[in-house]
């Protein structure tokens, strides 16, 4: 049977996200499970999971790349970073700066993303 394109791209990506969730082991954003305070019982979040900061219509070409990729906590991933006045994807790459500086790449991460975004305004989330 064809593997549909996301099925492709979801396959191609699986070996690089797999490395990465070995890598850090805890969720950039809150720690979870080493020194987060956020788990709430057996099972709730119980994994790490790969979030493309790139979403939408970008989201399949950010599959799998570690440029355009956190590690985060269930909660995290599904309340946290899907709020964007709140976590703009400027704020979730300087997550990734201080995280993953060696996978940090706002050229390549610009390739693939339709709103480009400038250094300066990760910079502002640095201090923040
Ligand atoms: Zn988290």
């Amino acid at each position: 049977m064809k593997l549909t394109r996301a099925q492709k791209i979801e396959k191609e990506a699986k070996p690089t996200i797999d490395a990465l969730k070995a890598k850090h082991k805890e969720c950039m954003i809150c720690g979870w499970p080493r020194i987060g305070p956020r788990y709430k019982g057996p099972g709730h979040l119980s994994s790490i999971v790969a979030h493309e900061i790139a979403n939408g219509a970008c989201r399949l070409a950010a599959r799998g790349k570690p440029f355009a990729t956190l590690i985060l906590c269930g909660d995290c991933n599904s309340n946290a970073v899907t709020d964007k006045a709140t976590w703009p994807a400027e704020r979730q790459l300087a997550v990734l700066l201080r995280k993953a500086p060696e996978d940090y790449d706002l050229t390549a991460y610009n390739q693939i993303a339709i709103r480009k975004i400038h250094q300066e305004d990760v910079d502002t989330w640095l201090t923040n």
